[in-house]
């Protein structure tokens, strides 16, 4: 070896043995490339006082040739060299601790360190609030084990693995608990690509759903007590929306004289003078809130609150605010904004008092409300045809008596939109006094005293759901034991409720939903919260607890007979507790699944009528079921009575049917079943981007321009108007196995 590199190598050697100089070394093979200054920032030198050193360092890396600086963009990089000598510096530094009998941990890439026990005894304490003396004596045991398993390498997530068997051998399973790593299997998040891509989602669905995972797992573990949570991994109770359940709300009803009248953060406090700008206030308003809460906001008396707006206008001009406004809900599409009409004032609507601008009472401007709800039909209808908006939605709420003049001109119009696919909830309010709050899948918040209080500003917490087929199939058939089956069950829902209930609350005092509640500024009245408690599978429970479904009169009796005492149960646990048959998308095929792992086929029995299994929800009568209209109907009544939280009586409607014969229906079906509160139509469209257009039923080309790829089919799951592509699968393949109403089916109802 000649002089020149024996001297050569005598530097590097050198050069190794400086601690900052290795940290350098060791920096550059972590980021590949970095300026001066991102150099010192990361090894946290200060450039006032630190800068001739470092630059000394970094000058005699360069000269042995372990770094070099490119001209280009003047950043440092590592040389085949440097690579080289960084690997042989580390090799040796290991085998030396080996030698010494140490345990090494690799903590990042390239830092390869000695095991601490301390580090163990530390985080036992921090993190699980493990008393001292006992996280010493496990940290000591952790270390026995990892010498005795004589692996290569340790790294953080064993060492935390060996840390929670030791926990579970010595019962210690609380601490264990809390020291738990939240997060997604790595083929599970793989997963998460292909189902985005299946539903048509994008990348931030994506990052949404991979964070809702890890809450999910959060509100299991460490917020939920041992045996709800338990109740929920076995299939006894489901929650819907569990990834953001501590979050926030799932519905909530605005009021709009406050949107336009209160203070929000970040939107000038001036009270709008014009429709436009009323409108555009609540555009932003509801965009806002809408990350908020998780499925559904409503803008209920849209058609009230707004007309004096309206007084002395042309209607082009209102037309076009109603356009804009329309437009610009295209912009979010997770949650959905539920418009409320009424059709005809009651004399207590008509005597409140108009806020904002304008005076007297609203009773003043029903024809101004007139106006505008003719304006927003017919805006609707040009709007839709040309593309559906997948978020909108429209609860119409009928005054037999009060709704005189054009008023049932324009509820006729209002069914040509149902022909468009656009999702109409119909509500008889005719005996209702004051309001009666719905979401757009029909969730209900009934006021008990104070009607303007418990329906306008308020949120609502649902998707705690029983699974009542389960409780059936294991009280073989007795109906005390099927009794306390739910009984154990509803406990544990209305404790779910209340825990729930805390976490909004946290979060509002945390500020964390400053649109709806600002801890100083309360915007929705969130003591007056509604709970919606959900009784999933009501059919096909009455057919594992009797044999028979509910079309069968003494089925009914007997489940009537039980809905009865669950209703009076919750009730002397509170007012705003409503019972419903609404529960969400996941649960039906979730709920399903886990029974027929545990229990095997018998639990399948009443789903002969489906191409795949799932629990009816949302409505009584399956819509799978063939079954006469009236008979339907009057189910829907009868149970529906009891379900003061609501139900979803569906009316899958032939797509050939027009929409004179519809408006004709939904007046014999109000006049007919008094009792049933709500319902609404269901029909399938398909839309072709291409050609701008709608067209009725569903259609694997496009009728026009032959299009297959240019065209969308949608529908109602029936929880929600959405394309086909975004259905639940379970959903998606009975679709063609509904029972579908024509015609002649209608015309029954419309004449009796
Ligand atoms: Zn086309």
């Amino acid at each position: 070896m000649s002089r020149i590199r024996r001297n050569f190598s005598n530097r590097i050697f050198q050069i190794l043995s400086s601690p900052l100089r290795m940290e350098i070394l060791r920096l550059l093979r972590l980021n590949r490339s970095l300026t001066y200054s991102e150099i010192m920032d990361k090894l946290g030198l200060e450039p006032t006082k630190h800068a001739g050193k470092f630059a000394y360092h970094l000058r005699s890396l360069v000269k042995a040739r372990l770094i070099e600086r490119s001209s280009e963009d003047k950043t440092y990089r590592l040389t085949d060299l440097g690579t080289r000598a960084l690997e042989f510096a580390q090799e040796i530094n290991e085998y030396i601790l080996k030698r010494a009998g140490k345990l090494l941990v690799r903590s990042s890439r390239m830092a390869i360190e000695e095991f601490d026990r301390f580090r163990i005894v530390e985080s036992l304490v921090k993190e699980a609030q493990v008393p001292l003396e006992l996280a010493e004596a496990i940290s000591l045991e952790v270390e026995k084990k990892l010498t005795a398993l004589q692996v290569k390498y340790l790294t953080a997530p064993l060492i935390r693995e060996i840390v929670n068997a030791v926990l579970v051998e010595k019962g210690l399973e609380d601490y264990r608990h809390r020291l738990t790593r939240l997060g997604l299997p790595v083929y599970d998040v793989t997963k998460t690509f292909e189902k985005a891509s299946l539903m048509k989602l994008n990348v931030e669905d994506i990052k949404k759903m991979a964070g809702e995972a890890v809450l999910r797992e959060y509100t299991l573990l460490s917020v939920l007590p041992r045996d709800i949570a338990d109740a929920y991994l076995s299939g006894e109770l489901h929650f819907e929306f569990l990834g953001s359940w501590i979050l926030r709300p799932d519905v909530i009803q605005h009021d709009i004289r406050l949107m336009l009248t209160g203070k929000f953060q970040g939107i000038p406090a001036k009270t709008p003078k014009t429709l436009t700008s009323a409108l555009n206030r609540l555009r932003i308003i509801l965009y806002d809130s809408s990350f908020e809460v998780n499925v559904d906001q409503g803008l209920d008396m849209f058609n009230v609150f707004l007309s004096p707006y309206v007084k002395g206008k042309r209607i082009s001009d209102v037309r076009r605010s109603l356009r804009i406004f329309l437009e610009s809900l295209r912009v979010y599409s997770n949650v959905t904004v539920n418009l409320g009409l009424d059709i005809g004032f009651s004399k207590a609507v008509a005597e409140l008092k108009v806020q904002g601008v304008g005076d007297g009472a609203y009773g003043d401007y029903e024809d101004d409300s007139l106006v505008l709800t003719e304006a927003l039909v017919s805006v609707l209808k040009r709007e839709f045809k040309r593309s559906p908006i997948q978020n909108l939605s429209l609860t119409v709420k009928l005054r037999t008596g009060h709704s005189k003049g054009r008023w049932p001109d324009v509820f006729k119009e209002i069914h040509e939109l149902v022909k468009l696919g656009i999702p109409v909830l119909m509500v008889n309010m005719t005996d209702v006094h004051g309001n009666i709050g719905f979401s757009s899948h029909g969730l209900r918040f009934e006021p008990f005293s104070d009607w303007e209080a418990e329906t306008l500003a308020v949120p609502m917490i649902a998707g705690v759901c029983i699974n009542t087929p389960r409780l059936a199939y294991m009280s073989r058939g007795d109906d005390e034991r099927f009794w306390e089956n739910i009984r154990r069950n509803l406990d544990r829902a209305l404790e779910a409720f209340r825990i729930r209930r805390e976490a909004i609350d946290q979060r509002i005092k945390e500020g964390l939903l400053p649109t709806l509640s600002l801890p100083e500024e309360p915007y929705l009245r969130f003591e007056a919260m509604f709970s919606a408690l959900g009784l999933i599978g009501l059919n096909e429970a009455a057919v594992l607890h009797t044999g028979s479904d509910l079309l069968n009169p003494s089925v009914q009796a007997t489940m009537l007979k039980l809905l009865r005492r669950i209703r009076s149960y919750i009730e002397e646990f509170g007012e705003r507790i409503g019972l419903t048959s609404i529960c969400g998308e996941e649960g039906p095929s979730r709920l399903l699944n886990l029974d027929l792992n545990n229990y095997g086929r018998p639990v399948l029995n009443g789903q002969a009528f489906r191409k795949e299994p799932y629990y009816t929800d949302a409505c009584i009568v399956p819509l799978e079921r063939a079954v006469r209209l009236q008979k339907r109907l009057e189910l829907e009544e009868s149970i529906g009575t009891i379900m003061n939280g609501g139900s979803l009586p569906v009316i899958e409607v032939d797509p050939d049917v027009d929409a004179e014969i519809l408006f004709r229906t939904t007046l014999a079906v109000i006049a007919r079943y008094r009792q049933l509160r709500s319902f609404t139509y269901s029909m399938l469209i398909t839309y072709c981007r291409r050609c701008s257009r709608v067209f009725p039923g569903y259609r694997s080309r496009c009728p026009r321009c032959r299009g297959i790829t240019t065209i969308a089919q949608y529908g109602r799951t029936p929880l929600r108007f959405q394309p086909l592509h975004r259905w639940p699968p379970v959903k998606r393949v009975n679709i063609a196995r509904r029972k579908v109403y024509g015609v002649r089916d209608l015309r029954s109802i419309a004449t009796v």
